[in-house]
């Protein structure tokens, strides 16, 4: 068995920040990253340039292996974690390798959505979560003409507007009747869709892939598209299954207070895959995007080595979509008790919703006004009350820096 003072799950962006913050407070203590990519870090931001020939491979990893020799971090890439013995501490991985710790994060983030497609193998289906998968749709790429993406996820944008980067005809398959129907109203996604048609993107809403036959793909309402290549964004789901068995808290995600911590001692969680109580919205929320899951690794590492730090942040979200630039922020799920108020013109594409709870900002949508996007965060942050303010939120001309100022 091997023995470490701190054990991380996940070699990403939340896992690696964490072991960077926990070796400059504890210089001496053992440290292991164990993640089942064979990489080291890279970015997996910076994915769709690279797919798009605008970033080389080589730039799109952040660290190289000698990085961590440095640092004095063992690490085990390419090695799957399958349990956890948490009375005994103990992270069994493949292999039936063994490994003590004393302090434990979770940051084993989120993997695809599988589809299953009658008519096309699974390696014939692209989805976009890992360099593998980039150096695959690079590769299929080079003898493409059309391409056909299933969802209206940010991975899928991000798909079609590499296909049609590289000259292909381009369709999209969307199973609800706009974008993000949960999240956007009728005229955010108008925005997006008049500009995507600009684009020549063909858009097939309430629509949903039945099979594929002679490299057309049919859906089950009778619409057809032949394609080359078919890529796939559908969402995420959370990689927890080999802490189920724990006794570790699970609901959507791992579930964390404000320090990140689980119900178990000694053991955190960070990044997507957390499930983590946000004191600004005052309830649990997960994030899924990559200034977070930085963020949260550093706080993670600071709880770890005994730095009492509260998760505070709020998060973003930010898409360039074929020249729209869309952001999601803060808390952007609805209910009963949220009131939208809209902001600018769509009839400019300048054009924000911003979601209120109890007189106060609790996220906001925006599309073509990120000039704006510090002062929105701002107002979230510090839970100014709007109440009775909500004319000057309709109005685009009046700055919302007043609101934070007075
Ligand atoms: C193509 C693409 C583009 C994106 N663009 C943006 C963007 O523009 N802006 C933005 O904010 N966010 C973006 N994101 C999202 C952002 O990259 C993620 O939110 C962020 O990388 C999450 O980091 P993480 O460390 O929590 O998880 P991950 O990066 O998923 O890292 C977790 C690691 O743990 C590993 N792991 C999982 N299970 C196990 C196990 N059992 N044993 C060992 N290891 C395991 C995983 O394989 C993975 O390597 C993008 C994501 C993708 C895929």
């Amino acid at each position: 068995m091997k023995k470490y003072k701190y054990i991380i799950i996940g070699s990403g962006i939340a896992g690696t920040t964490a072991a960077e913050t926990i070796r400059e407070k504890d210089k001496k203590g053992s440290l292991a990253i164990l993640g089942n990519e064979k990489y080291p870090l890279y970015s997996r931001v910076l994915l769709p340039n690279y797919i798009k020939d605008i970033v080389p491979r080589e730039k799109v990893f952040l660290r190289d292996e000698n990085f961590y020799r440095q640092k004095n971090i063992d690490t085990f890439f390419g090695c799957e974690v399958k349990s956890i013995d948490t009375k005994n501490k103990i992270v069994f991985s493949e292999n039936e390798y063994e490994f003590s710790y004393e302090k434990l994060l979770i940051a084993s983030g989120g993997r695809v959505n599988k589809m299953q497609i009658e008519g096309i193998d699974d390696e014939d289906l692209c989805y976009f979560q890992t360099i593998d998968d980039a150096d695959k749709i690079k590769e299929k790429m080079k003898n493409s003409k059309k391409a056909l993406v299933l969802g209206s996820s940010f991975i899928a944008l991000e798909l079609a507007q590499a296909f049609s980067k590289n000259k292909m005809k381009v369709g999209m398959f969307i199973r609800g009747d706009r974008f993000w129907k949960n999240i956007f109203d009728q005229e955010s996604s108008n925005i997006l869709v008049d500009n995507l048609k600009k684009h020549d993107i063909s858009l097939f809403f309430k629509e949903e892939i039945k099979k594929v036959k002679d490299k057309k793909a049919i859906s089950k309402n009778g619409a057809e598209f032949e394609f080359d290549i078919l890529g796939v964004g559908v969402g995420i789901k959370r990689n927890l299954e080999f802490a189920e068995k724990s006794g570790i808290k699970i609901k959507n995600g791992i579930l964390a207070d404000q320090y990140l911590k689980t119900n178990i001692d000694d053991i955190y969680s960070a990044g997507d895959v957390v499930e983590f109580y946000d004191v600004i919205t005052e309830k649990y929320q997960m994030f899924g995007n990559w200034p977070a899951a930085f963020l949260q690794g550093k706080i993670a590492g600071l709880n770890m080595v005994g730095e009492k730090t509260v998760c505070r942040h709020v998060s973003g979200y930010n898409i360039i979509s074929f020249g729209v630039n869309v952001s999601f922020l803060g808390d952007v799920t609805k209910d009963e008790n949220t009131v939208v108020v809209k902001r600018g013109d769509p009839s400019t594409q300048e054009y924000s919703q911003l979601f209120l709870r109890d007189g106060k900002l609790v996220g906001a949508t925006q599309i073509n006004m990120n000039k704006e996007k510090g002062f929105l965060t701002m107002l979230i942050d510090k839970k100014i009350d709007l109440s009775g303010k909500i004319d000057k939120l309709k109005d685009s001309n009046f700055e919302l820096k007043k609101l934070i100022i007075n």
